[in-house]
């Protein structure tokens, strides 16, 4: 499935992932086209891989980012408040800015600091006035714990595996809600889409098995 979509510019790349109806939404679609891959991935952006951005991390693979804004687009709405954990090159955290417009916000938190450095790099590259106009922000944080400081959010995403579900993330949840977590350790991972209801129910549907990187301490990560 991943080999397949890969292509030869940021835009054959997106039209090839909605060929294989990995893309189905045309607001997704539009994002990932406005969003050029190649500021965030100084090796092989166009293809359906993911790939080294340094410091033991890596951009997700394009079907995944593509899996990710498919889930949350019903959340990613003009003006809506959007939290990424794990931030790593910022491409995704710019395709929600891109999804949310104008009068959205969107808080892209990492624990690495040169990681939050390239990201703003790669946003300033891309899109300046992302930066320039407020509508995305970067935190050097543990991502673990959400980012209460601005808190509640319409979804969430997390870009690595947590061992378990942390409930101070399913928390800063706008009721209603939706957050798309990978949970799980060496023995296996799979996203799960957890759903809080207007009057505040939740409900955990696991979608896809997968293999991230883990959420975890910034020392571990470093010596990993
Ligand atoms: N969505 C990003 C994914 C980067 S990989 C992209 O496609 O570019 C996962 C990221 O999670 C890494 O950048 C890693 O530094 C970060 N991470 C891991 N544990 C974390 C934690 N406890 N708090 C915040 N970020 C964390």
């Amino acid at each position: 499935m991943a080999w397949r979509c890969s292509g030869v510019s940021n835009s054959d790349l997106v039209n090839r992932l909605a060929q294989a109806n990995l893309i189905t939404s045309s607001r997704v679609k539009e994002a990932m086209l406005a969003v050029d891959r190649g500021h965030y991935s100084k090796f092989k952006p166009y293809e359906d891989a993911p790939q080294t951005i340094g410091y033991n991390s890596t951009i997700s693979a394009p079907h995944m980012h593509a899996a990710a804004l498919e889930s949350l687009a019903p959340y990613l709405t003009s003006g809506a408040k959007v939290l990424d954990v794990g931030s790593g090159s910022g491409y995704l955290t710019v395709c929600m800015a891109q999804m949310v417009g104008p009068t959205g916000h969107v808080v892209g938190v990492d624990h690495i600091p040169e990681l939050i450095e390239q990201s703003k790099k790669n946003t300033m590259q891309d899109h300046p006035e992302y930066i320039e106009e407020g509508r995305v922000v970067y935190h050097t944080a543990d991502g673990r714990v959400g980012y209460p400081a601005a808190a509640p959010y319409d979804c969430i995403h997390v870009g690595a595996a947590a061992d378990s579900m942390h409930e101070e993330l399913v928390a800063q949840l706008k009721a209603p809600g939706r957050m798309f977590i990978p949970v799980g350790g060496h023995h296996g991972q799979a996203i799960f889409v957890v759903d809080k209801d207007s009057e505040g129910h939740i409900t955990k549907k696991k979608a896809m098995d997968v293999r991230y990187v883990p959420l975890t301490d910034a020392e571990k990560q470093y010596s990993r």
